[in-house]
C-alpha cells in the first residue's frame, strides 16, 4: 500500500508541498498519494481575492485578509522561488513591488506548470484530525461543501498548511458599542476608497497599520491617526498622518489617548494582529505558539514534537515567505519519504526547539531577526534538493528594503532590487507608488 498523506489548505504554503512532491515524481520518485484539502474555490491561500467578508457562499469563515490595491509590503527578491523565477513566469524581469493580482499569477504559474490541480478537493475543509495510536495512521473528517458531505479518510501524514493570518484578534475598548462610525479588523478591510475624505483611527503599529493607513492615505483619506501600545513604527509620515499613544476609550465620536489628546474620527481600524487558531485539531495535535520566528514545539520549524507524523508548513512570523515555505516542504516530503531521519527521542525534539527560541531570543534587532530566518532557509535547504540560492542576497535585499522604508514610507515601493536568483536587476517601476491608482496586472507589467 502507497503511503498517504493529507495536504491542510491551498495556498503557498500546502502548493510548495504539492511542488515538492511533483519535483520529487518528475525525477523518478516512487512518491505517496498526495491529496490537498482546500476550503475555498480557488488555490493561492490569502492572495486569492475576495470581496467577501464575514462567511462565504457556504457560511464558512471568510479566509480572505487582503485588499484591493495591495502591493507586496517587501520586494519580491525576497520570495522568488529558487526553482521558477519571476523571468520565467513573465518572461521579463518586473519591477520589485507587484500588486496582489501579479503575485497571485505568479504563484499559480509555478503549480500550472507543475499540473498539481487534480491534487486537490476544492470547496472542502477539514473539520476534524485524530491520531489512531493502534494503527499509527490519522482520521481526516473532510467536509465536501458543494454537496454538503461529510467523509472520514485515512493517512499516514497529515501536513497543516492552513496559514496563520486570516482569524482576527480582536480587542475590545470603552465605548466601541457607543461609536457612530464603524470599527472593523483589518482583515474585513478591503477597499480604502471607502474612507476617502474621512478621519480615520488605526489601532496597531505593525505592517498592518502601517499598509492599510497607507492605502487610506494614497487614496485620499482626509488624516490618519494610529495609536501604538508599545511604541510608535516611527516612519516619516505625511502632515496629516499621526501616531499617538495607546487608545483609552471612545465615545459616539471622538477617541481618547493615553497622553490626554483626543482625535474625532469616522471610523476605527483595528490592526491588531491574527491568531493561530486550528478549529480542527484536537488537544494532542494543536499548535499553540506566539507569532514568532521560533514557533513552540516544532522540531526543524515544522514536525509536530509531540508526534512527528504530523508537520506544519509556514507557522512562523514571516520576513521570508515563499522560498521558505518551499525550504520546509522539501524539507516535510523528504522526512515523509524516509530520506530524512527525524530523531525518535523526543528530548532531541524539544531540545532542538528550545535552541531555536534561545537563538532567536538572543537577537538584538530586525537585523538579526532576518539573519536569523534565513540561516533558516539555509539549513533546510542544505539537507535537501531544493537549488541552492543565494540566501544572503535576500537578506540583503531586506535590509536594503528597511533602509528604503526610513528615507520614505510612501516611497519605498519606487526602488528596484537585483534577483537572487537569475541575477538581474529589476526595472524601476514605470508610476510612483502613490499616483498608481490602477494596479491591475496589465497595467503594473506595462513598459
Ligand atoms: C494582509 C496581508 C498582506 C501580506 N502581504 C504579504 C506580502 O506582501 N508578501 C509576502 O511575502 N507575504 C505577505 N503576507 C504573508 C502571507 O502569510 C504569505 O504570503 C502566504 O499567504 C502564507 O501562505 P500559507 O499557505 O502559509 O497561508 P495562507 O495563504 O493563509 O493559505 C492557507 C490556506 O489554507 C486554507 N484553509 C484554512 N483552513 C482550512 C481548512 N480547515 N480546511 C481546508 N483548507 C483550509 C485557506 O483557505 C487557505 O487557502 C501577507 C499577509 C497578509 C495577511
Amino acid at each position: 500500500m502507497k503511503k498517504r498523506v493529507a495536504v491542510i489548505g491551498a495556498g503557498p504554503s500546502g502548493l510548495a508541498q504539492l511542488r515538492a512532491f511533483q519535483s520529487a515524481k518528475a525525477k523518478g520518485a516512487d512518491i505517496p498519494e498526495v491529496v490537498c484539502f482546500e476550503k475555498q474555490s480557488n488555490w493561492g491561500g490569502l492572495w486569492n481575492y475576495t470581496w467577501r467578508t464575514g462567511l462565504d457562499e457556504h457560511g464558512e469563515p471568510v479566509h480572505c485578509s487582503m485588499y484591493r490595491y495591495l502591493w507586496s509590503n517587501g520586494p519580491k527578491e525576497g520570495l522568488e522561488f529558487a526553482d521558477y523565477s519571476f523571468e520565467e513566469h513573465f518572461g521579463k524581469q518586473i519591477a520589485s513591488y507587484p500588486p496582489r493580482a501579479v503575485l497571485f499569477d505568479y504563484i499559480e504559474g509555478r503549480v500550472k506548470k507543475a499540473g498539481v490541480r487534480d491534487w486537490i478537493r476544492f470547496s472542502t475543509t477539514i473539520r476534524m484530525v485524530k491520531y489512531n495510536e493502534d494503527k499509527g495512521t490519522f482520521t481526516v473528517t473532510a467536509h465536501d461543501l458543494k454537496n454538503d458531505r461529510m467523509y472520514d479518510e485515512e493517512f499516514d501524514n497529515v501536513v497543516v498548511a492552513s496559514g496563520h493570518f486570516s482569524v482576527p484578534n480582536v480587542p475590545e475598548y470603552p465605548g466601541f458599542d457607543k461609536f457612530n462610525g464603524r470599527v472593523l479588523h483589518a482583515h474585513d478591510f478591503r477597499d480604502a476608497r471607502e474612507f476617502t475624505g474621512k478621519d480615520l483611527l488605526l489601532l496597531g503599529s505593525s505592517y498592518s497599520a502601517e499598509d492599510v493607513g497607507s492605502q487610506c492615505w494614497k487614496y485620499g483619506a482626509k488624516s490618519v491617526t494610529v495609536a501604538y501600545r508599545n511604541a510608535p513604527m516611527g516612519f516619516k509620515w505625511p502632515e496629516n498622518w499621526k501616531e499617538v499613544p495607546k487608545l483609552e476609550r471612545v465615545d459616539e465620536t471622538t477617541a481618547y489617548f493615553a497622553d490626554g489628546t483626543s482625535k474625532k474620527v469616522d471610523a476605527i481600524i483595528l490592526c491588531t494582529g491574527y491568531k493561530h487558531h486550528f478549529p480542527f485539531l484536537p488537544d494532542d495535535l494543536r499548535l499553540k505558539t506566539a507569532n514568532r520566528l521560533a514557533t513552540a514545539d516544532l522540531y526543524k520549524g515544522v514536525a509536530w514534537v509531540k508526534n512527528p507524523k504530523l508537520f506544519y508548513l509556514g507557522m512562523q512570523d514571516q520576513w521570508f515567505t515563499f522560498n521558505m515555505f518551499d525550504a520546509q516542504a522539501w524539507w516535510v516530503r523528504d522526512a515523509i519519504m524516509g530520506r530524512i531521519a527525524i530523531p525518535t527521542d523526543k528530548a532531541v525534539l524539544e531540545k532542538d526547539v528550545a535552541d531555536r527560541v534561545a537563538h532567536e531570543d538572543a537577537g538584538q534587532d530586525a537585523h538579526d531577526a532576518i539573519h536569523y530566518q534565513g540561516d533558516y532557509v539555509k539549513e533546510l535547504i542544505a539537507e535537501t534538493d531544493y537549488p541552492a540560492f543565494d540566501v544572503d542576497g535576500a537578506c540583503e535585499a531586506f535590509f536594503e528594503w528597511k533602509d528604503h522604508k526610513k528615507i520614505d514610507i510612501m516611497g519605498f515601493r519606487n526602488n528596484a532590487y537585483k534577483s537572487v536568483i537569475t541575477g538581474t536587476m529589476a526595472p524601476v517601476h514605470h508610476t510612483p507608488w502613490k499616483d498608481a491608482l490602477e494596479d491591475s496586472m496589465e497595467s503594473y507589467l506595462k513598459n
